[in-house]
């Protein structure tokens, strides 16, 4: 059996791990023409780290990460509006949240796939098994993984058109070289305003790197150039506490990355034929609970499980599907509640909300970290 991998990024990188460790045959075609180490922070889940821990490489990711003890939601007079105790989780089940830069995550990654990455391979079309790229060149494998992101042309052409949602958020990240004090390093979370729909963190990466993100609630499409996004960024960050806007002030706006954020509605069919689908290619989420990548990361271990289990490819597709597609629409669903609760731009319905999340029994969150967290990877 030979997979191609259509995508090198989280999921298809983990994916070809995977294949690795259960001995399948595969190959990986990546459209960018070269791996750039940029990308901003990105916090892996207690379930992501699970999965590295079973594919070798949670110890190489800790070296490189922040364990966040805590993860708290404030508001900008600094109430803590909900507070999250991860070495709680870590106990309960067996990681916590680790905060990493995208690049070094990718470079862990790049370093554990024994088979070459074939770069500027673009999919354009897929027929039979056979995948045609943008420069002319094939690839045929016995199945192919679209692992190729929101935008997916896997999924359009192959399985099934989604239909794409603005959140109403837009974002913008950057990562800043410096530390955060000793005391806020391994306690991070967001913060999010009275009024006007702000959202906004810092959070300590390792390798002395600080992680910045700001959402602001507006219309899909707006456009900014750097020095204007670091204006309207510095206006919309002086309600908050000044330990952020440090952070800010040391930001190069030409870093900064900028983009509106989208889901799209859940879909009912993630393989058809020889295909199937990972990752955001199968059920973008939005950000709010980040929880996208590590989504990503399960289904990689779990398609491979099954894919070494069954004899049949689609008997293997059709046990991927039935073991991930609920969990993941749940987790797509409760962060697109979560990002239209959070969008609130009126004064008074802002902090009716910061009320209600700080009243919020403990019981509420603990189940959300259950559905979360506890994940069965094995497969039957
Ligand atoms: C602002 C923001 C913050 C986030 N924070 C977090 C977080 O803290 N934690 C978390 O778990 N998740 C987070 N996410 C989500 C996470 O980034 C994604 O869920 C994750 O990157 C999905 O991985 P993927 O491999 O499926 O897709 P992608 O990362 O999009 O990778 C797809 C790859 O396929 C390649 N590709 C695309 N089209 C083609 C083609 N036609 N042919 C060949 N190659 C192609 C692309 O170049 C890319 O390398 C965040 C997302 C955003 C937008």
């Amino acid at each position: 059996m030979k997979a191609i991998i259509i995508g090198a990024g989280i999921g298809g990188l983990t994916t070809a791990i995977a294949l690795q460790q259960r001995g399948i045959a595969f190959e990986i075609y990546e459209a960018a023409p070269e791996l750039k180490t940029v990308g901003a922070g990105i916090w892996l889940g207690c379930n992501a780290m699970n999965v590295y821990e079973k594919l070798g490489l949670a110890a190489a990711l800790k070296e490189r990460s922040v364990l966040l003890e805590t993860v708290f939601i404030k508001d900008t007079s600094g109430n803590t509006l909900q507070l999250v105790n991860n070495l709680e989780i870590k106990q309960l089940y067996g990681n916590a949240t680790h905060a990493i830069h995208r690049g070094t995550l990718q470079q862990i990654l790049v370093a554990a796939v024994r088979t070459p990455i074939q770069l500027g391979k673009k999919c354009i079309r897929i027929e039979g098994g056979t995948v045609y790229f943008e420069d002319g060149s094939t690839a045929q494998g016995d199945l192919i993984i679209g692992a190729d992101g929101i935008r997916s042309v896997v999924r359009e052409q192959c399985v099934t058109k989604a239909q794409y949602r603005y959140s109403g958020q837009t974002c913008w990240r950057a990562t800043v070289n410096m530390d955060l004090p000793a005391a806020e390093q391994h306690n991070s979370g967001e913060m999010w305003s009275k009024k006007g729909g702000i959202r906004a963190s810092a959070s300590q990466l390792g390798d002395h790197q600080v992680y910045f993100w700001m959402t602001k609630a507006i219309p899909a499409g707006s456009r900014y150039t750097p020095a204007d996004a670091y204006t309207l960024i510095q206006q919309e960050l002086q309600a908050f506490p000044k330990e952020l806007q440090e952070v800010m002030q040391r930001i190069d706006p030409e870093q900064l990355i900028h983009g509106d954020l989208y889901d799209f509605k859940p879909i009912a069919q993630w393989y058809k034929d020889e295909v199937v689908l990972i990752g955001d290619a199968a059920h973008a989420t939005t950000p709010n609970l980040g929880q996208g990548a590590s989504q990503a990361i399960e289904d990689a271990y779990i398609l491979a499980a099954y894919l070494s289990k069954e004899t049949d490819i689609n008997a293997a597709f059709q046990k991927y599907q039935a073991k991930r597609i609920k969990h993941a629409q749940s987790v797509v669903s409760m962060s697109y509640t979560l990002g239209r609760i959070t969008s609130l731009k009126n004064g008074i319905g802002s902090r009716l909300r910061n009320y209600l999340i700080k009243h919020t029994p403990n019981w509420i969150a603990r189940r959300q970290f259950h559905l979360l967290y506890d994940v069965n990877l094995n497969v039957e």
